[in-house]
């Protein structure tokens, strides 16, 4: 045996100890509709260690023959907040059974982290990245929120009532945020969540003590040295916003991304005008490449309850500022924003603008919010060398987005997933089916 031959066999058998364990089958999926963000190419596809290919590979395990099927990557929830350990199985079921793989959670805690951090992120379960902890201020939004999970129990009760390190990070000045930085560091973020709600008012609200913290939240001076830390621990900032004011707040500070439209839902009926932002704040964001994460699930909640917000909220904010952040070409992501249900009845709200054709609001929610979710993978789309993550539909759901509910196979990371019955043909969109 010539040396050169040696060290080939030594170089295949080292190869094949690094990949020890069941090998990834390869795949064939013959007569797939296969989408290529904007229509349809008949193709034939291979899977090839969790790798979408267009070559044939030597071996193939298994061939399947998708009979004119419609293929696309899957769906992505863009704001979320998987807040219940208990329910995370459920959670996961529900999601991966509407074709939801990707999840971003917009702030959570490791109290509650700890419990499921072992569920997620698993080849059969919803991939799954978190802000943790969020930054705010002083009695401020959320912590009417967690005063309910200790509430119910979710929370120690034994935890302070400004939860301040424990459930938030309670910040009034710079030296504030340099202290709690390096904890948040800790718990391994994918981004910083900061959250301003009506911040063009914060001093006044407060001194006010009639007003509740869901109006209050960190102060916005404060956001360009939150920024400039994270931005030195290559981490990007997103910010809650409620008011036009915050919008404009957060796109001076120079925060990376918005979570929410301006008047996400509740309390905005009676002036409007606080939630409307201008030409001139679209453009901002749209010059400094900010997206807006959506969150217009309560719409058809709105709606459903024929609650004369609906008519306000949507003929006044929504689609007036929509049509400005279109116009100035801000990149728009979908989320929900409710933590029991996934990302569908929020594709069906922003239906009810009627700004956008089904196939639009497909592409911005299977490729651009699964690709800001999660930047540093190839997914999004169906070509070769992405991960052979994707949906198998009996109707095209470009055409109508009501058909997302005939996948008939889920491939991740080149393997077939299988989801409980019970997940697929739940009677709700909620994914805890009703339990409490
Ligand atoms: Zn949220």
């Amino acid at each position: 045996m010539k040396p050169i031959t040696l060290i080939a066999l030594v170089a295949i058998l080292l190869s094949t100890t690094a990949h020890a364990g069941p090998p990834t089958p390869n795949y064939a999926f013959v007569n797939g509709r296969w989408w290529n963000g904007s229509g349809y190419e008949e193709r034939t596809v291979y899977t090839v260690d969790g790798v979408l290919r267009s070559k044939r590979p030597v071996y193939i395990d298994q061939t399947f023959d998708l009979h004119g099927g419609f293929v696309i990557p899957p769906l992505a929830e863009g704001h979320t907040h998987w807040i219940e350990p208990s329910k995370v199985d459920d959670y996961n079921a529900c999601y991966l059974a509407d074709g939801v793989y990707y999840a971003r959670d917009m702030a959570n805690i490791p109290f509650l982290v700890d419990q499921f951090r072992d569920k997620v992120n698993l080849p059969t379960s919803v991939d799954w990245v978190s802000a943790m902890t969020g930054f705010t201020g002083p009695g401020a939004h959320p912590a009417e929120i967690l005063e309910g999970f200790v509430r119910f129990g979710l929370l120690p009760k034994d935890w302070k009532p400004d939860y301040d390190k424990q459930g938030e990070f309670v910040v009034s000045t710079e030296k504030d945020i340099d202290e709690r930085f390096p904890l948040l560091l800790e718990q391994h973020p994918a981004f910083v969540k900061a959250f301003l709600l009506f911040s063009d008012r914060y001093q006044e609200n407060l001194k006010d003590p009639n007003v509740k913290p869901d109006a209050r939240g960190m102060d916005p001076k404060l956001l360009p040295h939150l920024v400039k830390l994270a931005h030195a621990a290559g981490l990007k900032v997103i910010v809650h916003i409620y008011s036009a004011a915050d919008f404009r707040n957060a796109v001076a500070a120079g925060v990376d991304e918005l979570a929410h439209f301006p008047g996400n839902g509740y309390g905005v009926i009676k002036s409007p005008e606080l939630f409307q932002i201008t030409a001139e704040d679209a453009k901002a964001a749209a010059r400094a490449h900010i997206p807006v994460t959506t969150t217009v699930a309560w719409l058809g909640e709105y709606k459903e309850k024929n609650s004369p917000s609906y008519q306000i909220t949507r003929d006044q904010i929504l689609i007036p500022n929509m049509k400005l952040l279109r116009a100035a070409g801000v990149r728009i992501l979908i989320g929900s924003d409710k933590f029991r249900r996934d990302v569908v009845p929020e594709l069906q709200s922003l239906r009810l603008l009627g700004m956008f054709p089904d196939a639009e609001l497909l592409r911005m929610d299977t490729e651009t919010t699964a690709q800001a979710t999660f930047p540093h993978r190839k997914v999004g789309k169906l070509q070769d060398g992405y991960e052979a993550n994707f949906l198998v539909l009996d109707r095209d759901p470009a055409a109508n987005l009501d058909n997302l509910s005939s996948i008939s196979m889920r491939v991740k990371q080149g393997r077939r997933i299988f989801v409980p019955a019970s997940a697929v043909s739940r009677p709700s969109p909620d994914c805890t089916q009703g339990k409490p």
